[in-house]
């Protein structure tokens, strides 16, 4: 039998847009336990078709060479050999085209481990949890919730996140079910080119942040009140980042923990 690299299985893939999907897999073997926030590494060989969707890119990858990018698990953290990713598609990028090809039965590689400082463990217990995202960067903050939710019934949680239009804003329906189902959470989804058929918020998440969104519904933008995740567009983390760094924030490090924590792609 011919030796093939892969060790994982589409087991589902679900296209939000045509360039935006979740992706679950089955890995052959268990992984150890990971932490809410985490990632891991995804491959597929350079031989492996593009999605039609895409364009071509510039680089030409070797048929045998193994192309590996990050992504942030959105899956609970008791999974180890079911994991599902939010993946959008740079249509002239390597990997992504060639996940967006990918059927449920396709085989790829998935690294068999775990990593990230990008989890709820720095955050002190009675610490409210503020978790803004654009996009994918949502990722982690579902691993979060379907993990923690419920141990976390004694402080306030929100999620902010930016999108273009409705059809972007994955997990809406999931998010918009624990809104409903717990009162310590909050979710404020907001979008730039809505129709007037959005009911929701319209604009870029620091218009909100400067609207008080937060205090209204009782966060204090304090560091010792409030620890911040920021996970997304460069752009937004930057501009967040510089609201906070207002109230006194820091960003957390593993040498020098503090009030935000960045997951930077
Ligand atoms: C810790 C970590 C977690 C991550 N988690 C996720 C995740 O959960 N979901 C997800 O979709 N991605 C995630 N990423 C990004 C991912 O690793 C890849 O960079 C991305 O999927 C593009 O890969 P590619 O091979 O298709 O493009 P590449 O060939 O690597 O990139 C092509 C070009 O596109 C640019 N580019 C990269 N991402 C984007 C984008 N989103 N939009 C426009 N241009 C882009 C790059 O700067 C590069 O110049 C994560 C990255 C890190 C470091």
């Amino acid at each position: 039998m011919e030796f093939s690299p892969y060790n994982a299985t589409v087991i589902a893939k679900i296209m939000l847009t045509p360039d935006l999907c979740i992706l679950r897999i089955r890995t052959d073997d268990p992984h150890p336990l990971f932490k809410a926030g985490q990632f891991t590494t995804i491959g597929l060989l350079g031989q492996e078709p593009r999605s039609q969707n895409s364009v071509p890119s510039v680089e030409r990858i070797a048929d045998n060479e193994m192309i590996v990018r990050s992504y942030s698990i959105a899956s609970a953290n008791h999974q180890t050999q079911n994991f599902e990713f939010y993946i959008s598609q740079v249509k002239s990028g390597q990997l992504t085209p060639r996940l967006f090809n990918l059927t449920v039965g396709s085989r790829l590689w998935v690294r068999d481990t775990i990593h990230g400082i990008f989890t709820l463990n720095n955050t002190p217990e009675g610490r409210d949890i503020v978790m803004v995202a654009t996009g994918t960067g949502l990722a982690p903050y579902i691993s979060f919730l379907r993990s923690h939710i419920n141990d976390h019934r004694e402080i306030k949680l929100a999620v902010m996140h930016g999108a273009a239009y409705p059809w972007d804003l994955g997990y809406l329906s999931e998010l918009e079910f624990i809104s409903s189902t717990f009162e310590n959470f909050f979710y404020f989804p907001t979008l730039l080119k809505s129709d007037d058929n959005w009911p929701g918020l319209r604009g870029y998440i620091e218009e909100h942040l400067d609207a008080q969104v937060l205090q209204k519904v009782g966060f204090q933008i304090d560091p010792e009140k409030t620890h911040f995740f920021l996970c997304g567009n460069p752009k937004m983390v930057t501009s967040v980042s510089n609201y906070l760094d207002k109230f006194g924030y820091t960003r957390h490090t593993k040498a020098k923990p503090g009030s935000l924590h960045i997951e930077s792609w």
